[in-house]
């Protein structure tokens, strides 16, 4: 009996998952694996966040609240884009989800008709372009490489804009590249899609506040003639260590910010209770914890760049935000492994770094650009040194093939 709909047979499931689950499952059987595939923070979720969420369970705060989101937090909302970013949202312009993973699926459901583009510039988080396939969209993927600092130009978007376009993915920082536009290269593509009326906007900020060699920019600030169209996306789970407590909001038109919401309310209803009163002490408590987060997360950017800069045969760019290191390694592709084997892919590369040196990365064919490989830096650095080490020493093993 096949179960699957035609769109959910084409998806596949997380594959930085699939990867953690496979070091996990080596690591019960007693190997020592050091696990770089997920995008989680380290830290623990601030203390006077628990608190709020406890005094939240105390006090009654238990029961259903307003499918898209409690007016505290949208007023806590409004005011972060306020006073963070310089953009003016009304509670009204602004809704709240399961993470900002269900945004983006809420948001898609909403808009997307059969066969409709979304343009996803590449390497990508790799959710992107299977939630638009799940939906009956087509995802139109244009890869970014290192030599353009992973950034997409606005010839190229304007050459793929095609009359089917619905939506353009923007994610800056980005996972797993941690590049970062600037506001001129923003106006730059802001340009370039204002000729173009159908075609909505998702900025995907969630790393905003990890960013290391300069400020970030919102694309609200840089292309305010755009608002009609564009969702500007966020969250708790990176800035605050809040993976778990699922809470995503957005901003953006109010006509579609409405829409979502009713998709919402005939879907999960609203984000736990407890999670959203804990986010509303997030982003209207103190956030001087964020400045040693932010130095920590640079310290071992700069731990990791300069490793992987050391292999020879690794080309690594430095990234400037989000905590993912992407460097490029076709110099391995076609090399042969100790046990026989040819690297034939980076996918390749990634199963033999996790079999050889038990350190678990991602394959850029999971972000849709090969060949790299992603590895979190959301670990200690003493873990991180030791990793590099192995993924040096099983590079240096790996045999260049006579022609
Ligand atoms: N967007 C990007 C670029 C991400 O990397 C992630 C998580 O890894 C998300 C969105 C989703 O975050 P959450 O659903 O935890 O809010």
């Amino acid at each position: 009996m096949n179960y699957e709909s035609t769109n959910v047979s084409r998806i596949a499931e997380s594959p930085s998952m699939a990867i953690s689950v496979q070091a996990k499952t080596m690591r019960a059987a007693g190997e020592n694996v050091i696990d770089l595939s997920l995008g989680e923070p380290d830290f623990d979720t601030p203390a006077h966040i628990i608190a709020a969420a406890e005094r939240a369970m105390r006090n009654g705060i238990t029961r259903y609240t307003a499918a898209d989101g409690t007016p505290e937090l949208k007023a806590a909302i409004s005011h972060k884009f306020k006073t963070e970013n310089g953009l003016d949202f009304s509670t009204a312009e602004v809704t709240v989800a399961n993470g900002a993973k269900q945004i983006i699926f809420n948001a898609l459901l909403t808009t997307v008709e059969a066969g409709d583009e979304v343009i996803i510039p590449a390497p990508y988080w790799a959710s992107y372009s299977d939630m638009v396939t799940l939906l009956g969209g087509v995802p139109i993927i244009l890869e970014c490489g290192s030599e353009d600092n992973f950034l997409l130009s606005p010839e190229r978007l304007a050459a793929t804009i095609t009359p089917r376009t619905r939506w353009l993915f923007l994610n800056s920082p980005s996972n797993p590249s941690g590049a970062i536009y600037t506001h001129e290269q923003w106006v730059a593509l802001g340009a370039v899609l204002s000729k173009h009326p159908r075609v909505l906007v998702m900025s995907d900020e969630i790393y905003e506040r990890i960013v290391f060699d300069r400020p970030f920019v919102s694309f609200g600030i840089a292309c305010p003639e755009l608002r009609d169209r564009t969702l500007i996306v966020n969250g708790v789970s990176k800035t605050y260590a809040m993976t778990g407590w699922r809470i995503g909001y957005a901003a953006g038109p109010k006509g579609l910010i409405k829409a979502m919401g009713k998709v919402q309310s005939q879907s999960t209803g609203n984000p736990c209770s407890i999670s959203q009163a804990a986010a509303v002490e997030a982003l209207t408590g103190p956030q001087d914890f964020l400045i040693p987060m932010v130095a920590e997360y640079k310290a071992r950017r700069d731990l990791v760049v300069n490793g992987l800069a050391a292999i020879p045969g690794l080309e690594v760019v430095s990234p400037e935000g989000a905590f993912y290191a992407f460097p490029r390694c076709d110099a391995f592709i076609g090399r042969k492994t100790p046990d026989g084997a040819v690297i034939q892919s980076d996918t390749d590369l990634s199963a033999y770094l996790l079999r050889r040196a038990k350190v678990a990365t991602v394959p850029g064919a999971a972000y849709g650009l090969q060949p790299y490989f992603r590895l979190s830096f959301a670990s200690s650095q003493a873990v991180l040194a030791d990793a590099l080490e192995r993924i040096r020493a099983a590079l240096l093993e790996l045999e260049v093939q006579a022609a």
